[in-house]
């Protein structure tokens, strides 16, 4: 089997491939990710992937190539698991890489196989790539196209992959179908439900399943607003909402927002498709929960600024997380590094502190002032900014904490401190959509 694309998802995607058994091949043209993972390490930080890789390197049955011509000769399924980010130009997805990795393999092939899509893309890709693939492949090789969404989350994605809440098999002949329920076949066996459907409703239930997750998380983001305005407490509010079976406490937790490289843009992309194909209410829908995510960022800003009497110049700004989420060293539109700049540029002396990803938010923030250690950070703090719940944060002694910092005032952005610690232990904290302690 092939892996096209060796990031977040394709190198966890062939690690486990691997895992099950398989002899998998990767490709990428990153010189350096190639290189990386040929010595059976990861190029970024993801709980449990290090062993995989090490372990699955070292028998041979894994390896990484730059030469997409390799990974044609030597495999007969091929997974795309490129990259899809925003478009430059607007919200709508950047499909370059998928069909730039499709032709390089149709082009290159020397046998009839499967193409398995994993990479999210808007609903209509598939039936173009599979017109690319035909187009470009040697006459008198067939290729098949399946569409084969991945649902993993960053943080957890060995885990995911090897143990996933549901599969989503998109296929339009059983042969396809045959085939992924060989790559899946332990899984299956353990009873995870599997959903064979066209290709379209495979490529959407990826991007819906995203902007539903997106639309809860800015739901529980207007309800902690109309919180602020009446003095309710929005998380009894969700602790409410969320024993209700119906509704479910999970993604209920108000805060800074969403970030990362999936749910903005793939709500966005979502959006933009929706407007191409005449659907604007789900299209104006989506923008409202993109509009309520950015608001979010902004208020923690408003609430910094309000806690320094109006003022953020020359304040000293600790920053606690710099990742879009624990566990993680993924900074792409990361709410916590974007919270972190925009009281950067209001003049204050930010200090982030991260335990994994100051390494990538120096390469995209190089503005801000990153330190090794929480101490560090805290050290003469005037306001303390909890925006990535890592959990040594959560962990800190506030009464230790209460002794490096200049002034004891901390905004919780994730809502997942124990406040009446923190308060007792002689800090104001202001957690998002609840009252103001002290
Ligand atoms: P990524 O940017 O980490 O990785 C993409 C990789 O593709 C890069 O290493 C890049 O060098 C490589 N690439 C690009 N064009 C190529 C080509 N023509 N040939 C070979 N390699 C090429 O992105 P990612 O986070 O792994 O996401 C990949 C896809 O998976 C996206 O569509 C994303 O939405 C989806 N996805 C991501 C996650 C996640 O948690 N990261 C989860 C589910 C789905």
């Amino acid at each position: 089997m092939s892996v096209i694309g060796t990031g977040y998802l394709g190198a966890t995607h062939a690690a486990c491939l691997a895992e099950l058994g398989f002899e998998v091949v990767g490709v990428d043209h990153d010189h350096r990710k190639v290189a990386r993972l040929n010595e059976g390490a990861a190029p970024f930080a993801e709980p449990g992937l290090d062993d995989l890789l090490a372990r699955h390197v070292g028998t041979g049955r894994l390896r990484f190539t730059t030469e997409v011509a390799d990974a044609a000769m030597s495999a007969d399924v091929h997974f795309l698991c490129v990259g899809t980010p925003q478009s430059a130009l607007g919200r709508s997805a950047d499909l370059g890489a998928v069909f730039a990795a499709a032709r390089d393999l149709a082009r290159h092939l020397t046998r009839d196989c499967v193409v398995v899509g994993k990479s999210t893309v808007p609903v209509g890709t598939a039936e173009r790539v599979a017109r690319e693939l035909e187009r470009f492949a040697p006459p008198g090789v067939e290729t098949v196209l399946a569409w084969n969404p991945e649902f993993l989350r960053e943080g957890h994605a060995v885990l995911d992959t090897l143990h996933p809440d549901r599969l989503v098999l998109g296929v339009d002949t059983p042969d396809a179908e045959l085939v992924l329920r060989g790559v899946y076949a332990d899984a299956i066996a353990r009873g995870v439900p599997v959903h064979v459907t066209d290709l379209a409703t495979a490529e959407l239930a990826k991007v819906a399943a995203n902007a539903f997750l997106a639309t809860k998380i800015s739901f529980i983001n207007a309800m902690a607003d109309i919180s602020d305005r009446s003095g309710a407490d929005v998380v009894a509010l969700a602790d409410i909402l969320g024993d209700d079976s119906r509704i479910g406490r999970r993604f209920l937790d108000a805060g800074v927002g969403f970030g990362g490289g999936c749910l903005p843009k793939d709500l966005r992309a979502l959006s933009a498709r929706a407007e191409e194909l005449g659907a604007a209410q789900v299209s104006g829908l989506l923008r409202e929960v993109d509009e309520i995510n950015l608001r979010a960022r902004s208020k923690v800003v408003d609430l910094a600024l309000e806690l320094c009497g109006g003022d953020l110049g020359a304040r000293r700004v600790a920053v606690l997380g710099a990742a879009f989420k624990p566990l993680s060293d993924d900074v792409r539109d990361s709410p916590a590094l974007d919270v972190a700049l925009q009281v950067h540029r209001r003049g204050a002396e930010v200090r982030v502190f991260d335990p994994e990803a100051a390494l990538n938010a120096r390469s995209v923030a190089p503005e801000l002032t990153y330190v090794a250690s929480l101490e560090h950070a805290l050290r003469g703090a005037d306001l303390v900014l909890h925006l990535t719940e890592w959990p040594e944060f959560l962990e800190t002694d506030p009464r230790w904490a209460a002794g490096l910092v200049a002034r004891p005032v901390i905004i919780d952005g994730r809502n997942k401190l124990d406040l009446d610690g923190w308060t007792r232990a002689g800090w104001t904290i202001q957690a998002i959509g609840r009252p103001r302690r002290r």
